[in-house]
């Protein structure tokens, strides 16, 4: 049955008591999905206001872990900013309220992403031309796994929670407080040029490429980078190598985890198949480690990826705006025959939804239970119903609505009826005909 997503901040400023009648307008709500720790990210994104926190408008991410668990302690070389308050502490909020009681919780965590401290040097995520991407873990970076693997371990014995869902678990994307296209062209960090080399990448030769698609896009010769980036076998290689680093990374933390509580369970958030592959996200792979997954193809915002942003960085003016954009859908397979100009306004159609979910079921290892995300917030009501339908129509098993706090009041319960009726079995009659 379908999930939402709750902020920290949602439980520290209106309380539980409060959300929850919200929640309750929600037909067929069973999971309540908790964030742990944030990112560096506006709340709500990337406009408008918390309509109904009490205390704040908008809220900006610090990447920090909000939980009573002692990180310094079991991974004092690398850990997360802890917050400062010890009633910042939304799973203790979460589970003495009714909340725990009506509904599954699943803690949310952002793996890759946030505000660490100790090594980052050693563990940190290097771009292409050896400048290092702020805020960002590499999937191979030594302690990684451990710190997440222990901080994981440890948040199961101090609150019995026992599913988690994974989230950042890969490289980073363009976006963020501000676009640089450059941090995808990663990692380069010691760790990850030795596995490369290993592996028989020329480390140099991949530089060198990275170097000259830069040059394509800066003059905006888009079609000659797009095609460049998804012929050369060198790229190719590259993209292999990263794919198979988060996989690493999520079996490890896995691993780790089960050492110490073996019935713990990690599900995955994953960027919908058409943008996962550039970013390290190998979905056969990844489910063959954990049985569920969501993934969001918010049809409206470009399939969750920031892509106006990229294009107006590339593109100067109209035509070359237009331009960007036609070798930007190439590149993903998005090409639904729109202009950059109808994109803005309308974002992708919604057949995006219905075409991700079936790759995702594709692509998954057979009878992975997978969640459609849609987005509920910053649209009007019959469109939020919409996008339920066609997530309920396509090839995923269930929803995830993201998310409470964002969400504007009126539209709770605006997907009730979304979900097709339930067919229910024949039963065989009586020997009476009854
Ligand atoms: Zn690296």
């Amino acid at each position: 049955m379908a999930g939402i997503h709750l902020h920290h901040h949602d439980l520290f400023h209106e309380g539980p008591e409060a959300i929850r009648p919200y929640l309750a307008r929600m037909e067929d709500l069973t999971h309540v999905f908790v964030q742990v720790n944030d990112i560096f990210e506006r709340n709500p994104s990337p406009v408008g206001t918390l309509e109904r926190n009490p205390v704040e408008d908008v809220i900006h991410g610090a990447g920090r872990l909000y939980a009573d668990v002692d990180v310094a302690r079991f991974s004092p070389e690398l850990r997360q900013l802890v917050a400062e308050d010890p009633a910042d502490d939304p799973l203790a909020i979460v589970s003495t309220s009714t909340l725990a009681a009506d509904y599954e919780i699943v803690p949310w965590l952002n793996i890759t992403n946030g505000a660490w401290l100790g090594d980052v040097a050693g563990n940190g995520v290097v771009d292409y031309r050896g400048r290092d991407v702020d805020r960002w873990l590499c999937p191979n970076g030594p302690l990684v796994a451990p710190m997440w693997g222990r901080t994981i371990s440890a948040l199961v014995a101090r609150y019995g929670f026992r599913t988690f869902l994974i989230d950042r678990i890969r490289y980073p994307d363009w976006g963020g407080e501000r676009v640089q296209p450059a941090n995808l062209f990663s990692c380069f960090c010691a760790r990850c040029c030795a596995l490369m080399s290993d592996q028989g990448i020329d480390v140099g030769a991949l530089r060198q490429e990275m170097t000259r698609i830069a040059e394509l896009l800066r003059t905006g010769e888009f079609e000659a980078a797009r095609e460049r980036f998804g012929s050369e076998p060198l790229i190719r290689r590259w993209l292999l190598f990263r794919q198979q680093s988060v996989t690493r990374l999520v079996a490890e933390i896995i691993r780790i985890v089960g050492e110490s509580q073996p019935d713990a369970e990690l599900w995955l958030d994953l960027w919908p198949p058409s943008y996962s592959w550039i970013l390290g996200q190998d979905y056969p792979a990844l489910t063959e480690l954990s049985p569920r997954l969501k993934h969001f193809p918010y049809h409206r915002l470009g399939g969750g990826a920031d892509v106006q942003s990229l294009i107006d960085y590339f593109g100067r003016d109209d035509a070359e705006r237009e331009r960007a954009f036609a070798a930007f859908v190439r590149l993903f397979g998005l090409d639904y025959g729109q202009t950059y100009a109808q994109f803005r306004a309308d974002g992708f159609p919604i057949r995006l939804v219905e075409d991700q979910n079936r790759m995702v079921r594709e692509r998954s290892r057979p009878g992975t239970y997978i969640y459609s995300g849609v987005q509920m917030w910053n649209l009007p009501p019959e469109e939020l119903h919409r996008a339920a339908v066609a997530a309920y129509a396509s090839d995923a098993d269930d929803v995830i609505y993201y998310c409470y706090g964002w969400a504007g009041t009126e539209l709770f319960g605006v997907s009730n009826g979304a979900r097709p009726p339930l067919i229910s079995p024949t039963l065989p009659r009586a020997a009476d005909g009854r």
